[in-house]
């Protein structure tokens, strides 16, 4: 494993403070309907002629793939740059996860380097300090007056719209949910289009929606619950290999479902880190997959833990002590 020094993000100093939050205001976000609407939906992959072998296992199947677009490609690609990779294998992971429908790079990438400078305090955009609920999903749904919404914020995100792609993103904000949805329109298309050589159009319709349904829209909503998870559960339950300033915690049962982002104590101990597996156990699918990408020749610079990298006598400074966001 190589161990190199970056060029992180910085908050510019002279920039305004975060503005003051006010808990009394509340209002409905303009994802908060798409969010009630997608779970409806999920609900309807469930009509018995849905429920498939074929269907559960094409659910697993693009559950393993896609997530890897917000593990890999959203948190430790963009979001704390703990390896390279050259940019068809970026945008890969990027197309990944937004086929995850989790907004756009550089509002994901904002929000998440946010969270890390202000872990449970009140500048933190999705703190169970405020409620377990809030931290889940209600930061999502509500609008705190003066609250930090799921947005796109240049002090941030610098880095991420200077590339042209990710600035398109930010110019035509529909842009996301466009790629979205024509991704679920080609799950129809060639679901169906498969059907069709044995039964009729109508019936292949029929079963492509039933495909679409699951390895889409529920898949959709299940990497939502295993991302907001991170948020929620491993800010409140499980164990601290370190003590850290915010309340991150290591959960098994996250790590499970979330490629590894489970062991988030870890994480908030050293972010820059490519890997979060501090113990034997801790086991970290993601870091697995980076380290295969490495020996394609597909990854470089992937950062140490940071022991190792204090090992290696590297002169790094902490994370956030000098505007770092990661
Ligand atoms: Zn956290
Ligand atoms: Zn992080």
């Amino acid at each position: 494993m190589t161990a190199t020094d970056q060029s992180p993000p910085q908050v510019a100093e002279h920039q305004s403070p975060d503005p003051p939050c006010d808990h009394e205001s509340y209002q409905l976000t303009e994802i908060a309907i798409p969010i009630i609407g997608m779970h409806v939906l999920a609900l309807l992959a469930f009509i018995p002629d849905f429920i498939t072998w074929t269907n559960v296992s094409l659910l697993a199947i693009t559950l393993l793939i896609f997530s890897n677009g917000i593990t890999l490609g959203y948190h430790r690609l963009l979001t704390h740059r703990s390896l390279r990779v050259p940019k068809w294998v970026e945008y890969f992971y990027v197309g990944l996860a937004l086929c995850c429908l989790q907004e756009s790079p550089a509002k994901w990438v904002s929000t998440h380097r946010r969270h890390h400078n202000h872990s449970d305090e009140p500048d933190d955009p999705h703190s169970p300090t405020a409620s377990f609920l809030w931290s889940h999903v209600g930061w999502l749904l509500w609008k705190r007056k003066g609250q930090h919404e799921f947005r796109t914020d240049n002090r941030y995100c610098a880095d991420i719209v200077s590339d042209p792609f990710y600035a398109l993103m930010e110019k035509y904000p529909d842009l996301p949910a466009g790629i979205y949805l024509i991704h679920a329109f080609a799950f129809w298309l060639a679901a169906t289009a498969i059907f069709w050589i044995d039964i009729s159009f109508g019936a292949a319709a029929w079963q492509g929606l039933g495909v679409m349904l699951w390895c889409v829209v529920l898949r959709t909503v299940m990497v939502w619950h295993f991302s907001w998870s991170v948020n929620s559960l491993t800010h409140c339950f499980g164990y601290q290999n370190y003590q850290t300033s915010d309340h991150s915690r290591n959960n098994w049962l996250v790590a499970l479902l979330s490629n590894g982002e489970g062991w988030h104590n870890n994480h908030h101990h050293d972010p820059a880190s490519a890997s979060v597996q501090h113990k034997w156990w801790e086991f970290d699918p993601t870091y697995l997959q980076i380290r295969i990408l490495k020996r394609l020749g597909l990854a470089t610079h992937v950062i140490a833990p940071r022991q190792v990298r204090h090992h290696a006598g590297e002169q790094r400074k902490p994370a956030c002590q000098d505007g770092v966001v990661r």
